[in-house]
């Protein structure tokens, strides 16, 4: 059983979502033999589309699948949001605040999950479907591997398991040393529509907010199947125990009550004739006070689910996969050291999305009659400053790690770096894993944890935190 993270080795990845997906093709590209093991009997995409900020595109492109998954998106400018009847826009994000080549993509899950499939069956990534996971067995470090054990069959056994199940792993009540675990009260219906005809911009992902209680959303995701027109993502929030009597409740009623709200959705409401039509999610705030158990290492919504108020977590689950394939093909490693590596080296990224959306989503989803209110000098007036848009571009493109630090993708993916082009600075930054600056205003550069200033040095501590 090979023990140096830099020998090929044998990995499971629990779970074909976006997370699993990504890190079984970025382990499979580095060399290792990878078995990818999904609960459904076919592997699916679960909801209707997400927006993929420049972070997660930088993540794509080194496994050249950004422009496929571009190619079939909506190239995304800005996100905006106002209070239903208020003309003040509470949100208005643009990416160009940042660095003018930079967007965010609407896609569907679909599109984005075909992608990454064909990607994993074309590294050779062995997928054994119809297999929901219940338990492992041997995650000791010094012991033979581990063996992965669903309802009919057992596999392995492996050198390293990642659990990349999402938010309800069964995994981490089991195994996962957990700090926080705790669903949020409200969560969401979401379909597709077609916005073929509407006024509805193709750049924009457009919000409205009935004070925090609801949210209505809509966001372009690329073309019909047939290249055609144009397809969107329609969002409504709304609490969790609603889900039941929204279901019971005849469709008319829903489509009258989202119509006042917000008049231009009425012809996507049109479209939407049977309740199954929208999926319900519900989501969790969870964090794990390590990502990893002996063999078994967390990545994705198993190991940080958030609230998707910032439309962060597929970025979260493809830097999560990226960095997991770079720690270990760092050749001076143990399998533990490496392990320790990428928890140093994710922490701050993963506990800044946390926090954010954590502070932010009583804004937007709540029953408060207060913070709607303070959306004004905190959501609103900070659109109106450069420092500040400069600020929210960053939060919104997922690149964010601390207030004043950042991850800029300019020495690994040159096309989303965060300079405009032209002005990137050279730079030492060897590898994503490290490639940490601080803002531009303080410090330009800074190497945190990196290089051959390893912090892997087989210690035992937790991620440094802000
Ligand atoms: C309404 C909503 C909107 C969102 N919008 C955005 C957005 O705009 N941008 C963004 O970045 N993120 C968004 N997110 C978050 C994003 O969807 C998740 O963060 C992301 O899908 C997490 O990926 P994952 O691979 O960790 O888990 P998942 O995508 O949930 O995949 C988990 C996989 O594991 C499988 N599985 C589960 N249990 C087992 C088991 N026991 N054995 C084997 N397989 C199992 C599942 O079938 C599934 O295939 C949104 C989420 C919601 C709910």
């Amino acid at each position: 059983m090979p023990d140096p993270a830099y020998d090929p080795l044998t990995i499971a990845v629990i779970g074909a979502g976006v997370g699993g997906l990504a890190a079984a093709c970025f382990l499979a590209e580095s060399g290792h033999r990878v078995t990818l093991i999904e609960a459904f009997a076919e592997p699916k995409p679960l909801g209707s589309g997400l927006l993929l900020q420049p972070i997660g595109l930088a993540a794509l492109s080194l496994l050249g699948l950004d422009r496929p998954v571009i190619a079939q998106g909506s190239r995304i400018s800005n996100l905006y949001g106002r209070a239903v009847g208020g003309k003040l826009a509470l949100l208005n994000v643009r990416y160009d605040a940042l660095a003018p080549n930079l967007f965010g993509i609407g896609t569907t899950r679909a599109a984005l999950f075909e992608t990454l499939l064909q990607a994993a069956q074309d590294y050779g990534v062995q997928i054994e479907t119809d297999a929901p996971v219940l338990t492992l067995d041997g995650l000791d470090l010094n012991g033979p591997g581990v063996t992965v054990i669903t309802r009919r069959q057992r596999f392995g056994p492996f050198d390293l398991v990642i659990d990349a199940s999402g938010t309800n792993s069964r995994l981490r009540p089991q195994f996962g040393d957990i700090l926080r675990d705790r669903p949020y009260p409200f969560g969401a219906l979401w379909g597709l529509v077609d916005l073929t005809g509407t006024d509805f911009a193709a750049d924009r992902l457009d919000q409205r907010y009935a004070r925090a209680r609801h949210m209505i959303g809509v966001l372009p995701v690329g073309p019909r199947a047939d290249g055609t027109g144009l397809r969107g993502a329609f969002f409504w929030s709304l609490p969790t125990q609603d889900f039941t009597p929204w279901r019971e409740t005849p469709l008319t009623v829903w489509r009258d009550a989202v119509r006042r709200l917000w008049p231009e959705t009425a012809p996507l409401l049109a479209q939407i004739t049977d309740h199954d039509q929208l999926a319900r999610a519900a989501y969790s705030d969870v964090m794990l006070a390590r990502p990893d158990n002996g063999r078994l290492l967390f990545i994705g919504d198993a190991a940080h689910c958030t609230s998707p108020q910032l439309g962060q977590g597929a970025n979260l689950a493809l830097l999560d996969a990226l960095v997991l394939s770079r720690v270990l093909a760092e050749g001076s490693h143990t399998l533990k050291q490496a392990l320790i590596r990428y928890r140093k080296t994710r922490h701050r990224h993963q506990r800044f999305y946390q926090w954010a959306s954590r502070a932010l989503t009583p804004f937007f989803q709540s029953d408060s009659r207060l913070l709607p209110w303070l959306r004004y000098p905190l959501c609103a007036l900070p659109c109106w400053f450069p420092l500040t848009q400069w600020i929210g571009a960053q939060v919104l493109a997922g690149v964010k790690t601390g207030i004043f630090s950042r991850i800029d993708p300019a020495g690994w993916a040159p096309a989303y770096g965060l300079s405009a082009p032209g002005q990137a600075r050279a730079s030492g930054f060897r590898d994503v894993g490290v490639a940490l600056s601080f803002a531009s205003i303080l410090v330009d550069g800074g190497d945190v944890g990196g290089g051959n200033s390893s912090s892997a040095d087989g210690g035992d501590g937790g991620g440094g935190g802000d």
